[in-house]
């Protein structure tokens, strides 16, 4: 890497700043976790094919509980059957070197960055996490661990009746539902972090962003704001995206490369001293 690169890190390293780190699919991707918004998310009822867009919707989810949920314990199989990689590690140090200096904004929701290591009380998981419920129905936000007892599925898998019966708020009785930010569902503070996460890059003094291509609103306002405020922004990507002009404007950088490679670097260079 850029000698020029890892002295700016060293030196953000070295101030009293607090480091955010913002991450997307990308960094699962790694983790062999498709996007879920290609083929891999389609959904067959009967003879129609669904879209993710379609699926992940409370809209679906009122029509067709069952068949959500479905495609949701589907897609938790995958996620369980994932492992963290060395980005997420990486990105479990720079919480460990930055204590109360770190926070992560994660738009992920498998969950990856939590079993890494990283705490719950640093980790903003603006889109939720599949491994949690909560109340379909209005009796409260609560969120718990889906029930063990729940079978993951294989595609043409059935709920059982087990399931069915373990699918439900323990309070009211309603259907338990994922703990995800759906597509026709807006961001939330209580349940989401959405205004925690607006205002934490105010403060950063360099904002990490990691595989996420800056297609959802959120994270460009985050981006902007962090940059707005003269944050050194670094954006982690294969390919170029929105954040990388963002970030060169800012006189941060674009690292063109594997998060699982480009962070591990980054990490070194936070941990040297002078
Ligand atoms: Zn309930």
């Amino acid at each position: 890497m850029d000698p020029n690169i890892l002295a700016t890190v060293r030196d953000f390293a070295a101030s009293e700043a607090p480091l955010v780190v913002l991450s997307g699919a990308g960094i699962s991707a790694e983790s062999g976790i498709p996007t879920f918004r290609g083929p891999e998310g389609y959904w067959t009822v009967g003879s129609r094919h669904y879209r993710p867009e379609e699926m992940a919707t409370l809209g679906m989810f009122r029509s067709n509980p069952e068949e959500v949920w479905r495609w949701y314990l589907r897609r938790l199989a995958v996620c369980r059957g994932a492992e963290p990689n060395a980005a997420h590690r990486a990105v479990v140090d720079m919480e460990r070197l930055f204590g109360d200096r770190f926070l992560l904004i994660t738009q992920n929701v498998d969950g990856l960055h939590l079993r890494a290591g990283n705490t719950p009380g640093r980790t903003y998981q603006i889109h939720g996490n599949i491994n949690f419920v909560r109340c379909a129905g209005p009796c409260s936000n609560d969120i718990y661990p889906l029930p063990a007892s729940v079978e993951l599925k294989e595609k043409d898998e059935p709920l059982s009746d087990a399931d069915r019966a373990a699918l439900r708020c323990r309070a009211c009785g309603a259907w338990a539902r994922p703990h995800v930010l759906w597509f026709d569902e807006s961001y939330d503070e209580e349940l989401y972090r959405f205004n925690s996460s607006i205002e934490a890059p105010a403060g950063a003094g360099m904002l990490l962003i990691v595989g996420t291509s800056g297609a959802t609103n959120l994270p460009m306002q985050i981006g902007s704001i962090a940059a707005g405020q003269g944050a050194l922004l670094v954006d982690v990507n294969p390919d170029r995206n929105p954040f990388s002009a963002m970030a060169e404007r800012a006189n941060g950088f674009f690292l063109a490369g594997a998060a699982g490679t480009v962070l591990p670097s980054l990490l070194e260079a936070m941990r040297r001293d002078g």
